[in-house]
């Protein structure tokens, strides 16, 4: 069985970037509900449309995510678990729909995290993250992995920003408390540069 990775972290703290390599190193699946929910922006549900939560900041609401976590989770042999959960109704929906094999909380400072948002540049088509400054692709406004074009995310502005950060200390930080207080939470520097976050991460993960 493929192993069963929740990757925890502020918006920006790295767990798309380092989501993608943890799936091909470990042939797992990379579920991620920003990436889910960014595809059917305006899927109509009882409660709105994703779009209408998530270009002010907020979370969207349990019960749309967490059936994306359970159709998602069911068809996966292993995976690396991306932006879920963010409060603690989602942990106790995870806690019963599955067993995890390594919880991951990549920490980083606030104002590094503004920085790495508002210069994050995510390709269209594959959804490759690069950013302004940190990790330039070799072309300006083009993807290094498929050639197609890059673009800033509606909710990257610094406004949005700053509310995604406060949503995170509010609802997802007591998600962190929750594991460490279980005694399953590995802590990983994120301030590293993207291969030495990672190198932790596996080597958290194989022992
Ligand atoms: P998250 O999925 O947690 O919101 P991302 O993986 O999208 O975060 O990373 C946010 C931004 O920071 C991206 O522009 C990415 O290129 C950049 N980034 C990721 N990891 C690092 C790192 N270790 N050091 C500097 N910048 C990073
Ligand atoms: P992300 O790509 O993880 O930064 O998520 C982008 C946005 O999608 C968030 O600001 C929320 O509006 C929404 N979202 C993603 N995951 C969740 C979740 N687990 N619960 C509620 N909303 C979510």
């Amino acid at each position: 069985m493929g192993k069963r990775i929740l990757l925890l972290g502020a918006p920006g703290a790295g767990k798309g970037t380092q989501s993608k390599q943890l799936a091909e190193k470990y042939d797992i699946e990379h579920v991620t509900t920003g990436d889910a929910l960014r595809a059917n922006k305006d899927m109509e549900t009882e409660y709105g449309t994703p779009r209408s939560f998530m270009e002010k900041g907020e979370l969207v609401p349990d019960a749309v995510v967490n059936e994306i976590v359970r159709a998602a989770l069911e068809d996966a042999d292993g995976y690396v678990l991306d932006g879920y959960p963010r409060n603690l109704s989602q942990a106790e929906y995870l806690t019963e729909i599955t067993d995890l094999d390594a919880v991951l909380y990549l920490k980083v400072a606030e104002s590094e995290l503004v920085e790495r948002l508002t210069g994050r540049r995510v390709c269209s088509e594959c959804g490759t993250n690069f950013h302004v400054k940190f990790n330039q692709p070799e072309e300006e406004g083009v993807c290094d992995e498929c050639g197609s074009e890059l673009a800033q995310r509606d909710d990257d502005t610094e406004e949005t920003v700053r509310e995604r950060l406060s949503v995170f200390e509010e609802n997802t930080a007591p998600v962190i408390e929750h594991y460490r207080d279980e005694g399953v939470l590995v802590e990983i520097d994120g301030e590293q540069t993207p291969d030495e976050v990672f190198d932790d991460i596996a080597a958290t993960i194989e022992s």
